[in-house]
């Protein structure tokens, strides 16, 4: 029962909002201890790149209904023991409201608002000096961790400078450069001699230098954990969750970003004087570009999985600073109310969890010129779903270029078989690119009790500085 009084200071909304499932109400979390320049030995800043809020809720609905979980994130949010501050951040760039992944990262990696495209370079065509580099120079070791190729803007933007990001032989050349001491992900063809434009062989080039390589899973396991590694998983990006799961030699080939997290954990936490490390999951930005929904809440799920690992290193030490955000929303995907009541949306959203392939795997899979029957039975491999057949017929005229919608930023095939899955699963997205959204941020360890609920996006650089205690370093060449 609800007093009056009760219900008047608690406000009607709250006092009959529904507790989430198999958690109780969220109150406050504990107090944040006041903290000092210098009080985090350690840096840990985790990435969903492309995540809006949609996508975070996704995430935490089928990770719930599917496996009787919620979120690693959203637990933190539902506990009241471990202090964290939560708030929104505004990711704009230089030159625009919506950013891309090389200038949001910037603005963490240098402190400065970039223009899109560019990897900390600035408005005056200079290059900026960035963190890892900083926190190298302090005598901390280093690592970046991601599930698209090693040479993307995410983790490049912590370690490299260049005016395009698309000079991805580059940057896999300014890693080696920087020193970075853990590098985990996919982009073999900005590393093989063979793939290279300039035909250098970087790995043998990193092997010079001390590093460990690791092409694989097993690899990576038994790889020295005092020496450097360079760990390169995928000749592109990695593949998607859903892909992953459903392949035996990927996944027994292809290390999860919770994985490689543990094992760059183990790496740079032998080091007495501390580290700072980047983990990226990548994909679920691509996944959003292709309105592809297993690919996007699997990869969220799995993104969320190194979420926990890191959630377990720090909890019970306060030397370390972890930062876990987004860099922007991407084609704010959302689950509709569909049926009498809605009661058709939940129903409709489990039929994910019978989902084998992404779209991506579809669209890749199909013959050049495919008939109706090819892409009916390719799409119920996938997806378990027997599509109907004014549905193939739309995705069919898409991959032809002659179906006409309103919005015309949504005619290509993969947005156009994004809606129509949405009559199955009851998922709709609002487009296929970045969002100009402010973006869940979560903040623990030293250096929490300076966020204010808002936040720029350069301050996190001011915060991990100044928490490590290396601001002297950040101003040096
Ligand atoms: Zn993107």
């Amino acid at each position: 029962m609800i007093s009056r009084k009760d219900f008047l200071k608690t406000g009607a909304l709250s006092a009959l909002t529904i507790p989430a499932m198999g958690l109780p109400r969220a109150t406050q979390a504990a107090p944040a201890k006041k903290s000092y320049d210098g009080d985090a030995k350690n840096v840990i800043f985790i990435v969903a790149d492309g995540m809006s809020h949609g996508t975070f809720a996704l995430g935490d609905l089928v990770k719930s209904r599917q496996y009787g979980q919620h979120l690693h994130w959203t637990q933190l949010y539902n506990q009241t023991e471990r202090p964290y501050h939560r708030g929104l951040m505004d990711m704009a760039s230089a030159n625009s409201i919506v950013t891309d992944s090389a200038a949001a990262a910037s603005s963490w990696g240098s402190g400065q608002r970039i223009n899109n495209g560019g990897i900390n370079w600035s408005t005056e065509g200079k290059p900026l000096r960035s963190i890892l580099p900083i926190f190298r120079d302090a005598g901390k070791k280093t690592g970046l961790v991601t599930t698209t190729r090693m040479t993307h803007a995410t983790p490049a933007s912590f370690a490299t400078a260049v005016s395009s990001r698309n000079f991805e032989d580059q940057i896999a050349e300014q890693y080696l450069e920087a020193k970075v001491d853990v590098l985990m992900g996919g982009g073999h063809r900005h590393f093989a001699a063979d793939r290279r434009d300039d035909g250098k062989d970087l790995y043998g080039e990193f092997r010079k230098a001390g590093y460990t390589i690791a092409r694989n899973k097993s690899e990576m396991m038994s790889a020295s954990s005092s020496d450097p590694i360079l760990g390169i998983y995928s000749d592109s990006h990695l593949p998607y969750t859903t892909d992953h799961k459903t392949d035996a030699e990927l996944a027994s080939n292809v290390p999860t970003l919770a994985e490689m997290t543990v094992s760059a954990l183990e790496r740079l936490d032998s080091h007495p004087d501390g580290f700072i490390l980047q983990i990226e999951g990548g994909r679920v930005d691509h996944a959003a570009h292709g309105n592809d929904v297993s690919g996007l809440i699997y990869d969220m799920i799995a993104f969320d999985d190194a979420v926990g690992e890191v959630l377990a290193f720090t909890e019970n030490r306060d030397d370390t600073l972890v930062i876990i955000t987004t860099d922007h929303g991407n084609a704010n995907p959302g689950i509709n109310g569909a049926g009498p009541g809605y009661s058709n949306a939940p129903l409709m959203l489990d039929q994910l969890h019978n989902f084998r392939h992404t779209n991506e795997w579809v669209f890749y899979n199909l013959p050049e010129e495919p008939t109706a029957g090819q892409v009916r039975e390719l799409l119920m491999e996938a997806t378990q779903l027997d599509l109907a057949e004014m549905d193939i017929e739309m995705v069919m005229k898409a991959m032809k270029g002659e179906l006409a919608t309103p919005y015309r930023a949504e005619r290509t095939a993969s947005s156009v078989l994004g809606k129509v899955l949405a009559n199955y699963v009851s998922v709709n997205f609002i487009g296929d690119v970045h969002t100009g959204d402010y973006v869940e941020l979560a903040v623990l360890g030293p250096g929490m009790d300076r966020m204010d609920s808002f936040t720029r996006n350069t301050e996190l650089f001011d915060l991990m500085v100044d928490m490590a205690g290396v601001r002297a370093m950040a101003k040096s060449a």
